[in-house]
């Protein structure tokens, strides 16, 4: 008897509750790492000749009205060289293709909604071109320089992103789905039209995740630019905006490079909610 009561009493329970609605969370993906030669060309003068190992981590926000890319990592292709690419400045390593990370979490690139890129370096814009019947949202000055006629110029690869023909180009700040969880935010001078991404996560609550507005948490302390930004004073302009806006949300930050953050983030299938 008294078994039959919880069962109905459990019964009656769940039919009074609303269906679960589908809440937002934000996938982390392992797309490489980087190992700079000697870490003063992100910080001039300071840390000459020390290497330095940055993470190159890439993101999926799953919303209820949609899905939004957020970053794409190094080129999958690269994974084929377990060594790594030695370049210029860095060494690019990759072991774990993009494409396996989004299946394991049943999310195809083919299905995802939005395409936001930091900026379209190749480290960030490696997998674009998987996403391509996605909308890419882009800032008008990083596409002018990025579909313009010399984009080598500002170190982008258009081979990475050439068939992104969906785009809706972009004035300033953008609220991806309209209810302000989801909203790019236009900080240029680490390149033409580069953005950071604000997040409000259900459970966690606001979080701004910054591109490369720094590469590492020591450049965001003491407010560093490195030599290879497009505009300093842009750059400067940026980070006081950004610092401005963080303080005002209570927003954490999860500054991509920084290897501190390529050590503690879990990566999924771990969801952060
Ligand atoms: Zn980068």
């Amino acid at each position: 008897m008294l078994l039959l009561l919880v069962l109905l009493g459990s019964l009656g329970l769940k039919a009074c509750q609303e269906p679960d609605k589908p809440k937002m969370q934000v996938y982390v993906f392992d797309t490489g790492r980087i190992t700079a030669f000697d870490a003063s060309v992100l910080s001039p003068g300071v840390d000459s000749g020390r290497v330095i190992t940055l993470g190159n981590p890439s993101f999926l926000i799953v919303h209820p009205k949609g899905t939004l890319m957020w970053d794409t990592g190094h080129p999958d292709s690269l994974t084929r060289f377990p060594e790594g690419i030695r370049e210029a400045f860095a060494l690019m390593q990759h072991q774990r293709p993009l494409l396996e990370q989004l299946q394991a979490v049943g999310v195809p690139p083919q299905e995802v909604t939005y395409l936001a890129l930091s900026h379209l370096h190749t480290d960030h814009a490696g997998n674009a071109n998987y996403f391509r019947n996605a909308t890419l949202l882009i800032q008008r000055e990083e596409y002018e320089a990025a579909f313009g006629r010399e984009p080598e110029r500002y170190l982008f690869a258009p081979g990475l992103y050439n068939q992104l023909t969906k785009r809706k180009v972009l004035t300033g700040d953008y609220d991806v789905f309209g209810d302000g969880t989801v909203v790019l935010k236009k900080a240029p001078g680490h390149s033409p039209g580069h953005q950071a991404l604000f997040i409000r996560l259900p459970e966690r609550g606001p979080v701004l995740i910054s591109g490369d507005l720094y590469h590492h948490a020591r450049n965001r302390q003491y407010r560093r630019v490195p030599v290879f930004n497009f505009n300093r004073d842009q750059s400067r302009e940026s980070i006081e905006d950004i610092e401005q806006f963080v303080q005002q949300q209570g927003a954490q930050v999860w500054i991509q490079h920084d290897p501190a953050f390529a050590d503690t983030v879990q990566y999924a299938p771990y969801a952060y909610r």
